[in-house]
């Protein structure tokens, strides 16, 4: 990093606007801390990485814009390899909806920035030294003095890295299309593949919600057959749940890594901490993010607040990754079942369970359950404050 004068100087710079770094940000600013949000991406509506299904605890705790929210999903349809004789799950509650993610990404920075976050698109955060941010933007590198950084800057983060905090290392990548469905007079559907051949330790997927279909795998990137990308045509070809419907010769094209190690241990030190991917908080057996980020950061925010207030050292301790990381263990476990089903004969055998009343009733506890990250707050929680605000819209 180039030395030169310390351009600006701020309470906080979060790094990375996602949900997690736009929520984090808007949350600190709501306390009244000076904050700069740093995103590589010149517009947040581009570049999207998520599939964006929103789980119903989500859709109950935090109040995300009706207008960028799908239509209900009550209905879960599971396949073995060869996709004969699934299994269908449907729930008497609305258990998920997938988010129109640009223009979700789009409300909640202007939320944040009606908080008084200063939004810097299209500024790439390039490394640190003794104690400087270097961010490089339209305008050019600037340096930036922050009392505390926070890293949301997703599963690869450069600023763990620079911070000496922990590091995802166990990791599924991501594909998918979406394109735009005609109304057939279907109920929405989530229809999931268990198929080593097709999503090695994962599934494969197709969200069809009456209006987009979602279709992907993500896997572990070493064992994709042909790779990743070719995989992904192989399935889309003869996805299910959309028989009929023709593939646009353009669609809009996500995918990324998924961090499924669970939550890193060292997620904070003096210098700042990290939330959302960047801080493993992630269900390591469904894959799914969004909520683990918007809770995780709620956490993030109160206690970044308290230290940044009370300037007291041990502030930062509540933030402990270790000790939240322990309710992590049955999914860890469930992780690494799943990642040894490795060839279609034993995925079969292992759907057979699911069959079963005992398998239907495991399954639905995952799919439907009322469970989310689990215990992202201070303890004792009931001696603290409730989170303020915790909304996107
Ligand atoms: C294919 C796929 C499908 C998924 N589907 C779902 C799903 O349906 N439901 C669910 O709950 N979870 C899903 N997940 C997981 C979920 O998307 C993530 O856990 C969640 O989006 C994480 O949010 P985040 O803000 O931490 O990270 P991100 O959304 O990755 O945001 C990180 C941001 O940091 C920016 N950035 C990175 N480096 C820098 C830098 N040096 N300087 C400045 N900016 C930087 C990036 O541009 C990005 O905007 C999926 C993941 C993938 C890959």
């Amino acid at each position: 990093m180039s030395q030169g004068t310390v351009r600006e100087e701020v309470d906080v710079l979060v790094v990375g606007a996602g949900l997690a770094g736009l929520h984090t940000a808007t949350r600190l600013a709501d306390a009244g801390h000076a904050v700069l949000l740093a995103e590589r991406r010149p517009a947040l509506t581009g570049a999207v990485r998520t599939t964006g299904i929103l789980v119903r605890k989500t859709l109950d705790d935090f109040a995300l814009p009706p207008g960028c929210l799908g239509p209900p999903i009550r209905r879960v349809v599971l396949y073995p390899p060869g996709l004969r004789r699934p299994v269908t799950l449907v729930s008497d509650r609305d258990e998920y909806r997938v988010g129109d993610m640009g223009p979700l990404y789009a409300a909640a920075a202007r939320t944040a920035q009606a908080a008084g976050v200063r939004l810097a698109l299209g500024t790439r955060y390039a490394g640190r030294a003794d104690g400087v941010s270097l961010l490089v933007g339209p305008g050019g590198p600037a340096r930036v003095r922050a009392r505390s950084v926070v890293g949301a800057d997703g599963a690869r983060s450069r600023v763990a890295r620079d911070l000496g905090l922990d590091r995802n290392r166990h990791l599924l990548v991501g594909a998918e299309e979406v394109f735009a469905v005609p109304d057939r007079g279907l109920p929405p559907a989530f229809h999931c593949v268990l198929d080593p051949s097709l999503a090695p330790g994962y599934l494969a997927w197709v969200v069809d919600d009456g209006r987009h279909a979602h279709v992907g795998v993500a896997g572990y990137a070493e064992r994709f057959p042909g790779g990743l990308r070719r995989t992904l045509a192989r399935f889309a070809a003869t996805a299910p749940g959309l028989a009929g419907v023709p593939r646009p010769a353009e669609v809009e094209r996500r995918g990324g890594p998924i961090p499924v190690g669970g939550l890193l241990r060292r997620i904070g030190c003096a210098d700042g901490l990290l939330v959302g991917d960047a801080a493993g908080a992630v269900s390591p057996l469904t894959a799914g993010g969004l909520d683990p980020c918007l809770r995780l950061s709620d956490l993030a925010a109160e206690v970044l607040d308290e230290a940044l207030r009370t300037g007291r050292p041990g502030a930062l301790a509540a933030y402990d990754g270790a000790a939240l990381r322990a309710a992590f263990r049955g999914r860890l476990a469930l992780r690494r079942g799943l990642a040894q089903v490795r060839t279609p004969a034993v995925a079969a055998a292992a759907f057979a369970l699911l069959r079963t009343p005992p398998g239907r009733a495991a399954a639905r506890r995952v799919l439907f359950g009322d469970r989310s990250f689990p215990g992202a707050r201070p303890a004792p929680a009931a001696a603290r404050p409730a989170p303020a605000g915790a909304r996107l819209s």
